[in-house]
């Protein structure tokens, strides 16, 4: 038996199913400065005026943005950096 050791998403753990896990520090590193569910990227995922989150074919859809004036496109991959974004966790006690 052969014991190894794994990486886990912080940013998807507490949304996801199925967090990212993987064997290598430096690739989840890199998948946590691109996850979308890092509040840092300012995506859809963490927003307050994002009301749908959905997965299609294994990919994050994110589109029902309620911030007034903006429509996206239905099944969009969720915004990055987005400049109405407001964290979610905010408005939670
Ligand atoms: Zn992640």
């Amino acid at each position: 038996m052969i014991e190894r050791t794994v990486y886990q998403c912080e940013y998807c753990m507490a949304h996801k199913a199925r967090p990212k896990v993987l064997f290598s520090k430096y690739r989840m590193r890199q998948h946590e400065e691109q996850c979308f569910y890092n509040p840092k990227n300012r995506t859809c995922c963490t927003c307050i005026y994002n009301d749908y989150m959905g997965e299609y074919g294994g990919i994050i859809q994110a589109n029902n943005c309620i911030y007034p004036g903006i429509n996206m496109y239905p099944s969009s991959l969720p915004k990055i950096q987005c400049v109405f974004w407001k964290n979610k966790k905010e408005d939670k006690p």
